[in-house]
C-alpha cells in the first residue's frame, strides 16, 4: 500500500483520499507547492497533514483563527499526532514552553496565528530548524477579493524570505473565484505550483428555498424535524440573533447565541457550549463560524438572505461536513435584499484603498447581492444554479432541492405586474412595499384611507389575487429590475426605466411553485432522484436509534472525560457506520470509517462493550 495511504488509516482511520487529497499530497510530498482549492468539509486538512507525517522536518500550518487551531490541533492529538499551537490564547508562560517543545523537535505540526510569524521570539525559535514544509490554510485570507482579508497573511512571504531553507508551501481555501486564486499564487510567490479545483457540490447538501409568511414558523418547523440535532440560524443582524434565541429558549429549545457586540468571553463560552453538544442551537450573525469544523450540524437555516453566494455556500456549507445527509433552508423576505443594500453602503474600504477602489469593491458586492437574490428566486435547480456561479455545471435536476422536488407551472403574471406597476406611477408620493399591496389588493384600513390611496384608479384592482402573491410578484418585479425598493430606513418602491415597458404591454411571465414541499426536510422525496443522496431518514430506517443515542452517551462521556468537543472523538458518520456494522472485534472495529489505530487504543474497547451489551440487551 502506499505509504500516505497507511497514514491515512493509521491515524485517521479512512480507507481510501476523497477527490483530489491524493494529487495534493503527493504534490508535497515531491516538493512541489500546491494550490488546493476545495469546498468546505472537503477535507484540506489531511492534505498537508499526511504529508506532515512522512516528511522529514517539521510543518508550519498558517491559520487565521484560534478556534480552527485549536480544534485542528485536539484533532491531531486525539489521532495520536504531536501537534501545537501558537497564538493569543495562550499565556506568555504556555507560549515559552511550546515554543521551547518545538525547538526540541517534540511537534510534528504546528499551528502559527500570521502575526506571530515575524515576531523576535518566533524567528529565534524557527532559526535553526528544519521546516519542511508551510501550508497556508484559509489562504484566501491574504486577497483584499476574498470575505475575510487578513492583512497579517501579507507577512507570510516575508517570513518564507527571511527562512534559511525555503520548505515547501502549500495554501488551501474554499473560495474559487478567480482574483482570489490570483491574488494566492501571486502574495504567496507559489513557485510552479499544482493548482487543484475539485467540483464544489455537496451532494449531501439538501438546498431549500422559502419565501413564508412567517419566518418563525417556518424556522420552527425546521428545527423540528431535527429535534435532538445540532444546527446553526444565520440572521443578518445583531438584534435578529438576540431576538430568536431569546424565542427560542422561551420555546423550551436549546440554544445560544454568537455575535461581534458580545463580550470576548461570552462569545468563547457560548461557541463552545455548541461545539461541546451542551446547547444544540446556535443563533448567529455571519461573525460565527470560520473556523468551525464541527461535523454533525445536520441544518442550516439563513434566517435572513445573506450578502452573496461565496458567503451563503460557506455558511449553509457548515452542515454535514461529515458527509450525512442535512438541510440548508434559505428563509427569504424581501426586507432582506434591503438590509444588505443599508450594509454594502455603510461598508468600510479595506485598509489603504483609495476612492476608487472602494468604489469598485462597492460595485461589486452590490453585483453580487442581485445573483444572491437571484438564487431566491430562480425555478431552476439550486444546486445547479450555485454550481454555475462557481464556474462549474451541474445536471440541471439535482433531485435534491427545493426546486428540483417542487413542481412548477408558468404564470402570466403581465396583468397584475401591470396593476401594480401603475399604482406607483399614479401615486403622488412614495409608498413601501406593504401598503402598496395592501392598497392594490383593497385594503380598508385607516392608514390608507386617510392617505386617500382609494382614490388611486389602480386601488383594489387585483382584489382576487391573495396578499402574499402580490408581495411575491412585487419582490419578483423588483429582482427583475422591473421596480425599485430603494435601500432608506424606510424603503419606498419607484419606478424604472424598465417599468414603462410593462405599463405597454410586456408580457410578464414567472414561476410558481404549484404545491410548497410538504417538509423541508424531503420526507416527499420523488422516488426518481437522479444521485445517491439518501435522507437522514433512510438512513435512520436502518439504523438503530436507541443503540445510536447509547453510542452518542459514549463518546459524550469520553469528551467530557478528555475535554474535547465530541466529535473530535468520533463523528456523527462513524457512530452511524458502527449501528450499522455492529463491529465485534478489533479488526472489524477498524474498518469502521473514522477509526484509526490511536483512536481504536483509546476507546475501541469501550465502544465494542457498548455494542456488545447491546447485543446481550436483544436476547
Ligand atoms: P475542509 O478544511 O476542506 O473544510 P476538513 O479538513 O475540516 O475540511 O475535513 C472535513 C471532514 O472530512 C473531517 O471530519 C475529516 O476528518 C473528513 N475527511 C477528510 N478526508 C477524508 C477521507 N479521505 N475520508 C473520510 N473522511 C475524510
Ligand atoms: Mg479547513
Amino acid at each position: 500500500m502506499h505509504q500516505a495511504e497507511q497514514i491515512l488509516k493509521k491515524y485517521f482511520g479512512y480507507d481510501s483520499f476523497r477527490e483530489g487529497q491524493e494529487t495534493l499530497v503527493d504534490g508535497i510530498l515531491d516538493g512541489r507547492d500546491v494550490l488546493g482549492i476545495m469546498p468546505t468539509g472537503a477535507g484540506k486538512s489531511l492534505c498537508y497533514q499526511i504529508p506532515a507525517l512522512l516528511l522529514p522536518g517539521m510543518t508550519l500550518v498558517v491559520s487565521p483563527l484560534i478556534s480552527l487551531m485549536q480544534d485542528q490541533v485536539f484533532s491531531l492529538n486525539q489521532a495520536g499526532v504531536r501537534a501545537a499551537y501558537l497564538n493569543s490564547s495562550l499565556t506568555p508562560g504556555q507560549y515559552r514552553t511550546a515554543l521551547k517543545y518545538m525547538r526540541q523537535n517534540q511537534y510534528k505540526i504546528v499551528y502559527v496565528a500570521p502575526e506571530r510569524l515575524l515576531t523576535e521570539s518566533f524567528l529565534d525559535a524557527v532559526h535553526d530548524m528544519d521546516i519542511s514544509l508551510l501550508s497556508v490554510d484559509e489562504a484566501h485570507c491574504i486577497s483584499q477579493w476574498g470575505q475575510d482579508f487578513r492583512p497579517s497573511y501579507l507577512k507570510i512571504i516575508d517570513f518564507i524570505h527571511i527562512l534559511k531553507k525555503r520548505p515547501v508551501v502549500a495554501a488551501f481555501t474554499a473560495t474559487a473565484t478567480r482574483e482570489v486564486r490570483e491574488d494566492i499564487l501571486a502574495l504567496l510567490n507559489l513557485q510552479d505550483p499544482i493548482t487543484l479545483i475539485t467540483g464544489f457540490d455537496r451532494e449531501n447538501l439538501k438546498f431549500t428555498v422559502l419565501q413564508p409568511d412567517n419566518k418563525w414558523q417556518a424556522a420552527l418547523q425546521v428545527i423540528r424535524e431535527h429535534e435532538r440535532e445540532c444546527g446553526i440560524i444565520y440572521c443578518l443582524t445583531r438584534k435578529l440573533v438576540e431576538e430568536v434565541c431569546e424565542r427560542l429558549v422561551r420555546a423550551g429549545y436549546s440554544a445560544t447565541r454568537y455575535h461581534a457586540g458580545l463580550s470576548d468571553e461570552e462569545r468563547h463560552h457560548n461557541q463552545d457550549d455548541f461545539l461541546y453538544d451542551r446547547k444544540q442551537i446556535m443563533v448567529a450573525t455571519n461573525a460565527f463560524g470560520m473556523g468551525i469544523d464541527k461535523s454533525n450540524v445536520r441544518y442550516v437555516i439563513h434566517y435572513n438572505m445573506p450578502k452573496n453566494i461565496e458567503s451563503y455556500y460557506q455558511e449553509a456549507g457548515r452542515a454535514g461536513r461529515d458527509g450525512l445527509p442535512s438541510d440548508c433552508v434559505l428563509l427569504y423576505g424581501g426586507q432582506d435584499v434591503v438590509t444588505n443594500h443599508f450594509f454594502i453602503d455603510k461598508m468600510e474600504a479595506p485598509e489603504g484603498a483609495d476612492e476608487e477602489t472602494a468604489k469598485v469593491i462597492r460595485e461589486r458586492e452590490e453585483e453580487r447581492l442581485k445573483k444572491m437574490t437571484w438564487y431566491c428566486f430562480t425555478n431552476d435547480c439550486l444546486r445547479d444554479y450555485i454550481l454555475r456561479y462557481f464556474g462549474e455545471y451541474g445536471s440541471g435536476y439535482c433531485g435534491n432541492c427545493s426546486n428540483c422536488l417542487t413542481k412548477f407551472h408558468e404564470e402570466d403574471v403581465s396583468g397584475t405586474a401591470w396593476n401594480l406597476i401603475g399604482f406607483v406611477k399614479a401615486c403622488d408620493w412614495n409608498y413601501g412595499l406593504v401598503t402598496i399591496t395592501d392598497a392594490v389588493h383593497g385594503s380598508r384600513s385607516s392608514k390608507l384611507l386617510k392617505a386617500g390611496l382609494d382614490k388611486n384608479p389602480y386601488y383594489g384592482s387585483c382584489g382576487d389575487v391573495p396578499l402574499q402573491k402580490l408581495r411575491q410578484i412585487m419582490n419578483y418585479l423588483a429582482a427583475q429590475g422591473d421596480l425599485r425598493i430603494t435601500d432608506d430606513r424606510y424603503p419606498v418602491v419607484r419606478l424604472t426605466t424598465a417599468s414603462e415597458e410593462i405599463l405597454q404591454g410586456r408580457q410578464v411571465v414567472m414561476k410558481m411553485a404549484e404545491e410548497q414541499p410538504k417538509s423541508v426536510s424531503g420526507k416527499t422525496g420523488t422516488p426518481d432522484r437522479k444521485k445517491g443522496s439518501r435522507s437522514a431518514d433512510d438512513l435512520q430506517g436502518d439504523m438503530d436509534r436507541g443503540l445510536f443515542e447509547r453510542l452518542r452517551t459514549l463518546r459524550l462521556e469520553i469528551a467530557r472525560e478528555e475535554k474535547v468537543p465530541p466529535y473530535i472523538v468520533f463523528s456523527d458518520k462513524t457512530l452511524v457506520q458502527m449501528c450499522l456494522l455492529k463491529p465485534k472485534s478489533k479488526t472489524e472495529m477498524l474498518r469502521v470509517s473514522g477509526v484509526g489505530e490511536m483512536k481504536y487504543e483509546k476507546y475501541g474497547e469501550r465502544f465494542l462493550t457498548a455494542l456488545h451489551e447491546e447485543e446481550l440487551s436483544d436476547l
